[in-house]
């Protein structure tokens, strides 16, 4: 039970893509935060509509991934083609992929108005600092060719696959995904980073969510900030000797506790098939994969 919207700021959730929204549609979840930005729900919006208003501002939607190491082999293929059956279809698309080895990247077909960049970054030994070091990665593309072609972009982690559409209902200025695992939780229980001397702590009376790295938006210059602040504070901790309990995971928390998300996407966009079923979850959009690091990490 996580209560219903305040009825004084349901009148209030309309929504730059989806036109108004239909809170009321899933009495049983939150569909608004304290703050009055919409949580995204199945059933609370109307994909036509937001896929219509999407159109008429003639977007194009980044995609980012990193598949560094043997996360290329294991991941990207099936990623990248269940992105073409699932992602933004019917908008033009940008796919970004980042790896160390550009001539491994798989064959994928593409639909119309839909193109894949792939961009060669040096591996980081430590998987820590694969994963954290895609925040200044990500910040130099969004200055470069990325920032100039696209309006909106995601941001996503490559072990995962598309299970059904993820449309423009999910687009806004800035963009968070709820961690499948920790949305029911207390606050005082999530796991942020509890170090005070960390860039990312949170004090047990601070934080909103718990929200999953795995799948973060927005348009180009919020995520410039956002990446500005998370690769500022990683080195920051590094020079004092310190890493952050979730890595890049920590740090987006922290930012997204002091800039509230426009919109936030409820754990039926990147749903845990490992947590088993539960009613609310009607219609996941990404799945995550069976977590095999000792396949994958060194
Ligand atoms: N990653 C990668 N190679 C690595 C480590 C990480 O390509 O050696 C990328 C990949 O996109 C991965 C993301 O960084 O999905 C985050 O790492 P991971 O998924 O292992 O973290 P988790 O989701 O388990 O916290
Ligand atoms: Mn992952």
């Amino acid at each position: 039970p996580m209560g219903v919207c305040p009825s004084a700021i349901m009148p209030l959730l309309k929504d730059n893509f989806t036109g108004v929204l239909r809170p009321w549609a899933r009495p049983e979840v939150l569909t608004c935060t304290s703050w009055g930005a919409p949580i995204i729900w199945d059933g609370t919006f109307d994909p036509d509509v937001a896929q219509q208003e999407a159109r008429r501002q003639n977007l194009t939607i980044g995609l980012t991934v990193f598949a560094i190491g043997r996360y290329l082999e294991k991941y990207l293929a099936r990623f990248l083609e269940s992105a073409e059956q699932h992602f933004m279809v019917g908008q033009r698309v940008v796919y970004y992929v980042f790896t160390e080895r550009p001539e491994a990247v798989p064959h994928v077909t593409l639909g119309t108005d839909r193109w894949l960049r792939v961009e060669h970054v040096t591996r980081e030994p430590r998987w820590q600092d694969v994963s954290m070091a895609r925040m200044r990665t990500l910040h130099e593309a969004l200055g470069g060719r990325l920032g100039r072609e696209a309006h909106f972009v995601f941001c996503m982690d490559v072990d995962q696959h598309f299970s059904s559409a993820f449309g423009p209902e999910t687009l806004a200025d800035l963009v968070a995904q709820l961690h499948a695992w920790h949305y029911h939780w207390p606050r005082w229980f999530l796991p942020y980073e509890r170090d005070t001397r960390s860039e990312a702590a949170l004090s047990s009376e601070q934080g909103d969510f718990y929200y999953h790295a795995a799948v973060f938006g927005g348009s180009v210059a919020a995520l410039r900030g956002l990446t500005a602040h998370c690769a500022r504070s990683q080195l920051r901790d590094r020079a004092r000797g310190l890493e952050a309990r979730w890595h890049d995971e920590s740090h987006l928390n922290k930012f997204f506790w002091l800039h509230k998300p426009a919109k936030v996407l409820s754990p039926e966009f990147c749903w845990a098939p490992a947590i088993g079923w539960r009613s609310e979850i009607r219609h996941p959009r990404l799945l995550w994969a069976p977590k095999e690091y000792k396949v994958v990490r060194n």
